[in-house]
């Protein structure tokens, strides 16, 4: 067996100032009333830089700022125009990806060959396609002459840090809205960048402002009765009490909350491939994916091979260092995410599910967990309940094709669903059946702007991408 040598990619590229402040206005600025602190790096515990925290007043300058961007500004400028900066700012993302996608790794853990690969491409491609419908919205099916809404409240988490940023701020400012968005406490970098981008595209002061800081930053934010529109991505638990806050307000709400997709491989699937697809959807971004498909329902006849084959596979995972280029899994997110992983994961095997990883050697700084799969999990298990938002796969069994979508669809989550079958008929019959926004049929976790994204159930409500995702930023 050959080793692989270390191909680490270059941090120079990033060039990380000790602290930031808000954006707002279109400047960085300090906090009024509130304080601050560290965002660090996954992987290695290092201090990246010292972040502000936006306080209620600093909460209220960035709404009435993009208040009057919205009036004076952006609101009036014709869509040809708007398009003209979304198409700018696209460019200035690809132009600056290699920094972006290292500063990304840095802050999240992600591996790099996936923040290169696939984030930025799908950070660029979303300002692209939305730069596109700026000057059409009065084709896009929903009247003649639709309207923005104001001021968008968005936040988001820290799984995909710049392309959340990208699925909120792409299509509200194409459809004419200005925003204020609070990035993760975890991972405020990439927006952090992505202000300075907005400064370098010579956007109009106050179209986008980012006020950093933790969930009490955000609450200040989406009750702001200044704003009219409120975008989050992030927990089901989150997401109810931003439901209650914002019942009985004018605001216009859309909710991309948790998931436990079911990964379904029937008998006549190809082995091979549906193993890279289960390996691609519950490891990718170290299961750190709201679609993640994290239940793996797959036919009793196959099993034994397909998870013969499966643990053949995840052994040739390599688990480290996120900037090196050979990395497949990278670190866990944060120190509380790691704890919440390891708690579920125990109480997978208390509860009598059969726990295995392959051997592999983890860091001593930083936060890790091997990737891992549990055997004999039944539905009442908590394991194939909650999510557990990490490398962490429950793996059932079903006999026929209608306890299959029965076990599929035994989950308070509804965002998205796989399904591996050689025939055609048997994806159309399935997906049919499956209450989930997204179903895969022979793949699992490919994603387009073009194509609408989101949840039934407790899964959230409202979409993003495509042209449904113009909806939720337009007067319809
Ligand atoms: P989280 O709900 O804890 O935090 C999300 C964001 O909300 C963060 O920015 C946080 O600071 C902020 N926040 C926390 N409390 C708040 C409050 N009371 N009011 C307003 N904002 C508040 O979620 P997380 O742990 O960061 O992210 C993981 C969750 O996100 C998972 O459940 C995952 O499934 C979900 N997610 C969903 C999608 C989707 O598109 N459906 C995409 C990515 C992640």
């Amino acid at each position: 067996m050959f080793e692989y040598a270390p191909a680490p990619e270059s941090r120079s590229v990033v060039d990380l100032k000790p602290s930031y402040g808000l954006f707002i206005d279109g400047r960085f600025v300090d906090p009024t009333d509130g304080g601050s602190f560290k965002s660090i790096n996954p992987a290695s515990e290092e201090v990246l830089a010292e972040i502000a925290e936006g306080g209620g007043q600093d909460v209220e300058r960035a709404v009435r700022a993009a208040r009057t961007a919205y009036d004076k500004v952006w609101g009036p400028m014709p869509g040809r125009d708007r398009a003209k900066y979304l198409f700018r700012i696209a460019r200035i993302i690809q132009e600056r990806s290699r920094e972006l996608a290292v500063l990304e790794s840095l802050d999240n853990g992600k591996p790099i060959k996936e923040s290169r690969d696939v984030d930025l491409p799908l950070v660029a491609a979303h300002f692209f396609y939305y730069a596109g419908w700026a000057d059409k919205l009065e084709h896009a099916g929903f009247g003649p002459d639709p309207k923005p809404l104001g001021v968008a409240a968005q936040v988001i988490p820290w799984n995909f840090p710049l392309l959340m940023l990208a699925w909120k701020i792409a299509p509200a400012l194409a459809a004419g809205n200005t925003v204020v968005l609070k990035p993760a406490e975890t991972t405020p970098l990439t927006a952090l960048l992505f202000a300075e981008i907005c400064q370098q595209a010579d956007l109009p002061a106050g179209v986008v402002n980012i006020v950093t800081g933790a969930g009490d930053t955000g609450r200040a934010l989406v009750e702001h009765p200044g704003v009219d529109k409120v975008a989050f991505t992030g927990s089901t638990e989150v997401g109810r009490a931003i439901a209650r806050a914002v019942a009985g307000t004018r605001k216009k709400l859309t909710l991309e909350l948790g998931g436990k997709a079911a990964n379904i491989v029937f008998d006549d699937a190809p082995v091979d491939q549906a193993v890279e697809g289960i390996v691609n959807g519950i490891f990718f971004n170290q299961g750190h994916v709201c679609c993640a498909g994290s239940r793996l329902l797959v036919q009793e006849s196959v099993a034994d091979r397909v998870l013969e084959s499966l643990k053949r596979r995840m052994a040739r995972l390599r688990v480290g260092d996120p900037l090196d280029k050979n990395t497949d899994i990278g670190a866990i997110n944060s120190a509380a995410q790691l704890a919440r992983i390891r708690e579920l994961s125990d109480a997978g095997s208390a509860e009598g599910a059969e726990r295995w990883s392959p051997a592999c050697e983890l860091p001593e700084r930083g936060f890790w967990f091997a990737p891992t799969i549990f055997t004999g999990v039944t539905q009442a298990h908590r394991i194939a309940r909650e999510e557990i938002f990490g490398p962490v796969l429950s793996v059932l069994t079903f006999r026929t094709p209608a306890e299959a979508v029965e076990k599929a669809n035994n989950t308070p989550y509804g965002l998205s669903a796989g399904i591996w079958t050689d025939k055609g008929s048997r994806i159309l019959w399935t997906a049919d059946r499956l209450r989930a926004g997204v179903v895969w049929a022979n793949t699992f976790n490919k994603f387009d702007p073009t194509s609408p994204f989101g949840g039934y159930k407790e899964s959230g409500y409202g979409r993003e991408g495509g042209r449904h995702g113009l909806e939720g930023y337009l007067n319809v």
